[in-house]
């Protein structure tokens, strides 16, 4: 990471403000943030929902003509305004052409996933060869699991953080299952220390310097879904291969949010879906990537028509001509519906360039924590007060967009308040508040709308019996 672009936000923000001659909790400061991003006309690509279509917004609160404020892209991205047109082009390609559509027209359906990839390649830092755009995310994480994790009696552990996404969590327990193993002493699990929300990076050293050999695969994610912590990729990577491991990444919060450089980096394997950041709407085309240097060494272990050589698949000899890498693990011919939406997105991730969002990223949620700071501190000398503690990491280089906040009220309330005045988050078991500012579409004004917003809802949480438009961030 270029660390001059990662300049401490605050230090930004003050600088900055401090020209502006306000104070940097000021709302000019937000409209003067929103005019010098350069990046600020990629909004009008993506539909924003408005308050009175949201069916938990109160419109008696707040204008229902108004856009709510977004902040849920690490759950289910925007649409881009784009998948419409392009679907429609290739419904109307199905209605007017039928099977002919299959090698006509700007997408031939059999090579639809390929006309796109090039475009992912550049998301996730990696070569064309080794990134294929097939099934869901779960899918591709067993099927790389089953071509990785080859346990023998001295190494069969597979290592991942303690309250992986549950999809995880059971896909490695069902692997460990799958060759007769047992879970309790094949799984190892990766611990915060005790009082503490987040894994150090040394702890997960350590552990891989202790239990490396007899560790087999090494899974973890690339963001982690509840906190919002960015692990430390290349690091992880190099510790697990020296031990002669397998070090793969799921990427579902890491993809289209921080940069990431899988060649580079020598990860073995990852995957990845694309309806968060990447926009493609729910159960969209997820992505897979073997690193070139298992091109012929690692192999699929179930096979399908689509993993066959492009240029004799057809001729139906049923005498496997495997394509090599990744591109081999691929079973069926690819939706053509889902990869019409995720190119509508995948267009403005090339224009926009996940370098220039990371940079926006880390200065607009730097603006997000700042303002919580600033408002919702912990005041020791005024415990009535209640305050919001953010447990994602504060340093920039272990964290994407999103912050996971923790409140001294019941977050039901919180999150209720905060539905009906038109912000669009979510909670996760058991008291996590995830926000998510997303530098496509997500501006300094609604960061600094969302704290307002927060101010009355924690003071309807405070006060149960108060109307909700009662603002005590008098900003
Ligand atoms: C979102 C997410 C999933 C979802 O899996 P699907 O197969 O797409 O349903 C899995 N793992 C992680 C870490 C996620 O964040």
């Amino acid at each position: 990471m270029d660390p001059l672009s990662y300049n401490s936000p605050a230090a930004i923000l003050e600088q900055t403000a401090s020209q502006l001659g306000c104070s940097p909790v000021d709302k000019k400061l937000a409209f003067h943030l929103d005019e010098q991003d350069g990046l600020r006309h990629f909004k009008d690509c993506f539909h924003i929902p408005k308050v009175k279509h949201l069916p938990s917004a109160d419109t008696t609160l707040v204008n229902g003509e108004r856009d709510s404020v977004y902040l849920c892209g690490n759950s289910l991205g925007l649409q881009p305004k784009k998948v419409k047109t392009y679907l429609d082009e290739e419904l109307d390609k199905w209605a007017t052409t039928g099977v002919y559509g299959h090698h006509n027209g700007k997408r031939p359906w059999i090579f639809g996933d390929e006309c796109i990839v090039d475009l992912m390649t550049d998301i996730v830092g990696a070569k064309k060869e080794e990134v294929a755009l097939m099934n869901g995310l779960t899918v591709n994480l067993h099927l790389l699991m089953l071509s990785f994790y080859k346990p023998t009696a001295s190494r069969h552990k597979v290592l991942l953080e303690a309250k992986a996404f549950p999809s995880d969590h059971y896909t490695v327990e069902s692997q460990i299952r799958l060759h007769g193993l047992d879970v309790q002493k094949s799984m190892l699990l990766v611990h915060p220390r005790e009082g503490e929300e987040t894994l150090r990076t040394e702890d997960i050293l350590s552990i891989i310097e202790k239990e490396g050999v007899s560790i087999a695969v090494i899974l973890f994610s690339g963001v982690q879904y509840y906190t919002g912590q960015l692990f430390n990729m290349p690091k992880i990577t190099k510790a697990g291969q020296e031990k002669g491991c397998f070090v793969g990444f799921d990427l579902a919060h890491a993809v289209g949010n921080v940069e990431l450089y899988l060649h580079d980096w020598g990860v073995d394997f990852a995957c990845w879906c694309s309806y968060k950041y990447l926009n493609s709407g729910a159960g969209g085309l997820a992505g897979a990537f073997i690193h070139e240097k298992h091109t012929h060494k690692i192999k699929p272990m179930l096979i399908g028509w689509w993993g066959h050589k492009v240029t004799t698949r057809f001729q139906m000899e049923n005498e496997l001509e495997l394509s090599s890498g990744i591109n081999g693990f691929r079973l069926s011919n690819p939706s053509i519906l889902l990869v019409s939406a995720l190119h509508a997105s995948l267009e403005i991730f090339s224009e926009a360039t996940v370098k220039a969002l990371r940079k926006k990223s880390v200065l607009l949620t730097g603006y997000m924590e700042y303002l919580l700071k600033h408002y919702f501190s912990e005041d020791k000398t005024n415990p009535e007060n209640p305050f919001v503690k953010i447990i994602t990491p504060s340093c920039v280089e272990e964290r994407g967009c999103q912050l996971s906040l923790t409140f001294s009220l019941p977050i039901k309330t919180v999150f209720e308040e905060l539905q009906k005045q038109g912000v669009v988050c979510d909670i996760r078991e058991p008291n996590s508040l995830r926000v998510a500012p997303v530098p496509l579409y997500n501006s300094f004004e609604d960061v600094h709308r969302f704290i307002e917003i927060l101010g009355s809802a924690l003071a309807v949480a405070k006060h149960p019996s108060s109307d909700g438009k009662l603002c005590n961030a008098s900003c």
